[in-house]
């Protein structure tokens, strides 16, 4: 029986059997902590998540972590300018693995209105992007809809990927 079948709590004992790659990305699932790193006006929408209105801590998120090195995914709110995306990327790679990525609004996932060339055309170019919420800004309904939605892919998730060498950091120009 997998936690997600659990039964109503009858109070009966019982027995509860599981795997440790499902245990594992259960927990992590719990407790995923964003760098808190606004670019631009989808930030905003980011800050209103937080506040007590829509309450990420419900999702054991309230902690936005000023340090890459305590951050467990990055948030990336608002559009990327190409000046800005090596120090994106050396805040990817000063994260600890396992991490993950969520591309927040049009700007940040395809470059949005600001087809030019001072943006970069999507963060996917320069980071491995989870999870992609459309909006401009997306409300805080979307941003939570995307995160849940990367709460179920981390739970599908072969523990085996972590495992290994750490991603090769890549030179942004
Ligand atoms: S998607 Fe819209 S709200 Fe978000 S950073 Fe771009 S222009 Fe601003």
């Amino acid at each position: 029986m997998g936690l997600t079948s659990l039964p109503n709590k009858t109070g009966l004992p019982g027995v509860v059997t599981t795997t440790l790659e499902e245990m594992v990305n259960w927990a992590r699932t719990g407790a995923m902590w964003p760098l808190g790193f606004g670019l631009a006006c989808c930030a905003i929408e980011m800050m209103s998540t937080q506040a007590s209105t829509y309450d990420l801590s419900r999702f054991g998120m309230e902690l936005m972590r000023p340090s890459p090195r305590q951050a467990d995914m990055i948030i990336v709110a608002g559009r990327v300018t190409r000046k800005m995306a090596p120090v994106v990327r050396r805040l990817y790679d000063q994260m600890p693995e396992p991490k993950w990525v969520l591309a927040m609004g049009d700007c940040a996932s395809c470059g949005g209105i600001f087809n030019n060339y001072a943006t970069v055309q999507g963060v996917d170019e320069i980071l491995p992007v989870d999870v992609y919420v459309a909006g401009c800004p997306p409300r805080p309904e979307q941003l939570i809809h995307g995160i849940l939605t990367l709460h179920e892919k981390v739970r599908n998730e072969p523990l085996s990927k972590w495992f290994g060498e750490p991603a090769q950091s890549i030179r942004v120009e």
